[in-house]
């Protein structure tokens, strides 16, 4: 397999999604693309790089290889815009809301319009954000698709796709990273104050993460908060400062941070070791931290944590939530 030109983008395209994308665009060059398509693998591994590059290389009419975009051309410049009359996106309104019937709806009439191109294509991103209705509606259009049709469905956890999606899907693997592979995309991104290792480690291993944290305004102040909540609550006497730092953060990111963090504190207090997660914090600090709880505390904490975090998108009142979260550290039986 050719390798794929680095110079598409200012960033270098991952090395690890060549060989996804030259299957796809195979695929649809092969004038039989299958109706649906399951992308498959680990948060943060590139499956919305991927499908983006892909979408874009087949909007695109002027590539000069099979696999990068030229950005210029007519098909670029709608897909950027993202008003390409065969490609269309979909995503949940915000991040971590359900994709609801009526987006499905406008997916299914979007692809019974004929096309001029190789297929008309749709992204679903994430796939298990849709509904149980919008999941439904769905697999209609995927048992009986139009001539033409593709929907690729991007899902970090496939099983929770129900079996029958699942099963009228080809499935494309993006298996994680080799970690030397992500070091070397990563390295000529390191920036002052912040190395490739610690940008990982504070992307828990995420490759795209990683990146945000190491060019990104937003992700970058997201872990600055984070970083300063987890720091409160490692060397705090008293819950109420973690709770306004809690409160200052967004949960989302900042929850499966604490998780890596309880892992951490057990890490040391086990085997008397800093992983890569714990170096980002004061030893001192997360050795006292895991000490006051001990292991069976530490573990405790962890699955209520997992708790907090599955009925985050339900929970309508973060300033409550982050109070009761917070006292549960200081909540012990001794
Ligand atoms: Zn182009």
């Amino acid at each position: 397999m050719s390798s794929l030109p680095a110079h598409a983008e200012p960033v270098a395209f991952p090395p690890w999604l060549r060989s996804p994308l030259a299957s796809l665009v195979a695929l649809v060059q092969s004038r039989q693309p299958p109706p649906g398509l399951l992308v498959a693998g680990p948060e943060g591994v590139g499956k919305g790089v991927l499908i983006r590059t892909f979408l874009q290389r087949i909007a695109c009419t002027e590539a000069a290889d099979a696999w990068s975009p030229c950005g210029n051309c007519n098909g670029c410049r709608s897909f950027l815009a993202d008003s390409h009359p065969e490609i269309l996106q979909v995503a949940p309104e915000e991040p971590g809301k359900e994709i609801l019937i009526d987006r499905i709806r406008a997916v299914i009439d979007f692809l019974s319009l004929s096309h001029s191109g190789p297929a008309r294509l749709v992204s679903v991103q994430p796939a298990e954000s849709m509904n149980v209705n919008a999941a439904n509606a769905l697999l209609k259009t995927l048992e009986e698709p139009p001539e033409g049709a593709m929907v690729l469905l991007a899902a970090a956890r496939p099983a929770r796709l129900t079996p029958t999606i699942r099963s009228r899907c080809r499935i494309l693997r993006i298996p994680a990273p080799d970690s030397a592979l992500v070091r070397q995309w990563l390295a000529p991104m390191a920036r002052e104050g912040l190395t490739v290792d610690e940008a990982l480690a504070a992307s828990l291993d995420r490759p795209m993460a990683a990146r945000a944290l190491l060019d990104d305004p937003e992700a970058i102040e997201g872990w600055r908060q984070d970083r300063e909540a987890l720091e409160t609550l490692l060397e705090s006497g008293s819950p109420f400062p973690v709770v306004a730092r809690f409160q200052a953060s967004d949960l989302r990111s900042l929850l499966p941070r604490l998780q890596r963090l309880l892992v951490s504190a057990q890490t040391c207090l086990i085997s008397d070791q800093m992983d890569a997660f714990g170096r980002l914090f004061e030893r001192e600090a997360l050795e006292r931290f895991a000490r006051a709880r001990g292991p069976k505390e530490l573990s405790r904490l962890f699955q209520d944590s997992l708790h907090w975090q599955r009925d985050l998108p339900t929970s309508l009142n973060a300033q409550l939530r982050c109070e009761h979260m917070v006292l549960r550290f200081w909540r012990r039986d001794h």
